[in-house]
């Protein structure tokens, strides 16, 4: 079982006592204490204080200080020499401490005074920082051997992730490691070596109380290990899904789907995936544990290209939004669950706004012009939904190339921007926005100003954060009907669940979900 570890953080002795206490509330199996972080540390008295009586057993760590990015930087705050260092190290072994961290290039002076009054439990974790790279898997295993050799109970190495796929380099090294093994890829390319680690073996992984409170670059908090990733459930065995976009740290679908994946009763993880390139990021996972992917920014149209076999929609729309490993043979398909998502939420806003019932046959965007804003993945997904159900669809992008590539592909007819602003050929119009403008921290921006929004009968936005964007309140104002961007939110994902796991999918938990997170 990897141990779930909090690193304590704080400048006072009180301070870390009471966090010691949240720890353990949360449900950690044992803290770091962070000496080298305590003002005026004074080891004996300090050391008795957040020892004895102590509610969690403990890691103590006392790192040095060099200033960061320096070569050898070894990621502390400490500035005295060894001797101090080593005395107090020594002591809160002596007071019962169950693991003290010291760096490889010390080790040999530390193993020496500790020889002859190692207690029993007691666990020397000897640790190696890199915070520029991570080294290749050679070096990676030969670093493994030098820590063995000198005396570690528990071998740790953290680099840092210039790309993901640095990360599958540690896995495969925790793996074949000898003895108990730390091994974690700092920064947020390299979350998921801190939330994978129970499937490769890793000895223990941190978990903050709370942003702030990082002992290192990358640190989740300790309650979404517990309780968004679920990370108790997570063995050898357990699949690996998630979320592939740039950026990605936003996205509420790990939350989504692992509370799907758990109330399922099922054996997998979603996590989010920071990546750069998506070929690299397919070939470095290409294990059949990592078993499907949703896509995101910038990412939907390669994805095309990088899949195996494409489902005719998807290919026809130009963008996947999810990529499923067929258990099979391991060949990746795409699919496009935006299309659906969007277009059947606009539908249900229009019928229900007219207390239609829903299973009318005839689409009620039949033969309305449907404007599109924007040509990207959404843009295109919606544009292909709207001409399958019969609209008139005219797409208006920033770029007007790309308007025009998207129109002539569809069957459709293409604006600028500033053509939009007066473009009014009929009453009851469909809009649907599917740039990113009115997306937090823009929440003041819109893509159509309100005196050009009363040619729309119905306006739909693929923006949902905020819930409801200036354009939909404007939209309102106006007597549109609006559909937010949550609803394609939800279906979207819906979909990919179903594609995922092959079961339907907890339409009311996802709504659940959506309404307490979003
Ligand atoms: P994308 O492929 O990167 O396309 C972005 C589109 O927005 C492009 O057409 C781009 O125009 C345009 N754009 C971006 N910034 C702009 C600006 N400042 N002014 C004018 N146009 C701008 O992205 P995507 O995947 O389609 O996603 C677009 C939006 O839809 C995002 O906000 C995303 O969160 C949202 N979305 C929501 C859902 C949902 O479930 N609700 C699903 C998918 C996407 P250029 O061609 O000129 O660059």
């Amino acid at each position: 079982m990897t141990l779930l570890c909090v690193p304590l953080v704080s400048k006072t002795v009180e301070q870390m006592v009471a966090d010691m206490a949240a720890a353990k509330a949360c449900g950690a199996d044992l803290v770091e204490f962070r000496l080298d972080h305590l003002s005026n540390f004074d080891p004996r008295r300090d050391l008795h204080l957040l020892l004895g009586d102590r509610l969690l057993p403990a890691l103590v760590t006392y790192s040095y200080f060099i200033y960061e990015f320096l070569p050898n930087w070894e990621g502390g705050e400490y500035e005295g020499d060894d001797k101090q260092r080593f005395q107090a190290l020594c002591l809160a072994m002596e007071l019962g401490a169950e693991y003290v961290d010291v760096e490889l290039k010390v080790a040999e002076d530390f193993v020496r005074l500790i020889s002859e009054k190692k207690p029993e439990n007691f666990k020397l974790i000897i640790s190696s920082h890199n915070y520029q790279s991570t080294p290749s898997s050679e070096e990676l295993s030969s670093l493994v051997a030098r820590i063995q050799a000198a005396g570690a109970d528990i071998v740790k190495i953290a680099t840092t992730a210039v790309d993901i796929v640095d990360v599958a380099r540690m896995f495969q090294v925790i793996v074949h490691c000898q003895v108990p093994m730390i091994g974690l890829v700092m920064g947020e390319k390299g979350l998921i070596s801190r939330l994978l680690c129970p499937k490769y073996g890793g000895y223990l992984t941190f978990g903050t109380l709370g942003a702030g409170k990082e002992s290192a670059p990358g640190q989740p908090t300790i309650s979404d290990l517990l309780n968004v990733y679920n990370i108790r459930q997570i063995g050898t065995d357990t699949k690996v899904f998630g979320i592939i976009g740039k950026p990605v740290g936003h996205s509420k679908s790990p939350i989504l789907h692992n509370a799907a994946f758990k109330s399922a009763g099922l054996n997998a993880v979603y996590v989010s995936f920071l990546v750069d390139v998506l070929a690299d990021f397919l070939n470095a996972y290409s294990s059949a544990d990592f078993a499907g992917f949703s896509c995101t920014i910038p990412h939907k149209e390669a994805a095309v290209r990088c899949c195996d076999e494409v489902d005719p929609i998807a290919k026809s729309i130009g963008a996947v939004n999810t990529i499923v490993k067929r258990p099979t043979d391991g060949k990746l398909i795409g699919y496009n669950t935006d299309y659906v998502g969007a277009i059947s939420a606009i539908e249900d806003g229009i019928r229900g706004s007219k207390g239609v019932g829903k299973d009318e046959t005839v689409s009620p965007l039949a033969g309305k012009v449907f404007v599109v804003i924007g040509a990207g993945g959404a843009g295109k997904a919606l544009a292909y939904g709207a001409k399958e159900k019969g609209a008139k669809v005219v797409i208006a992008n920033r770029t007007y190339e790309r308007a025009r590539e998207l129109a002539n592909l569809i069957g459709g007819h293409a604006l600028t921007l500033a053509e939009l602003e007066n473009f009014h050929p009929e009453d009851g119009m469909i809009l649907a926005n599917t740039t990113s403008i009115g997306m937090q921290p823009n929440v003041d921006e819109t893509p159509l100003r309100k005196q050009a929004l009363g040619a729309y009968a119905v306006v739909f936005d693929a923006v949902y954060t905020p819930k409801v964007t200036r354009l939909l309140r404007e939209a309102e104002e106006s007597g549109a009907t609006v559909v937010g961007g949550l609803e394609m939110f939800i279906r979207q994902a819906m979909g990919q669940f179903e594609l995922f796991t092959n079961l339907a999918a907890p339409e009311n938990l996802f709504r659940e979900i959506v309404k307490k997170h979003i």
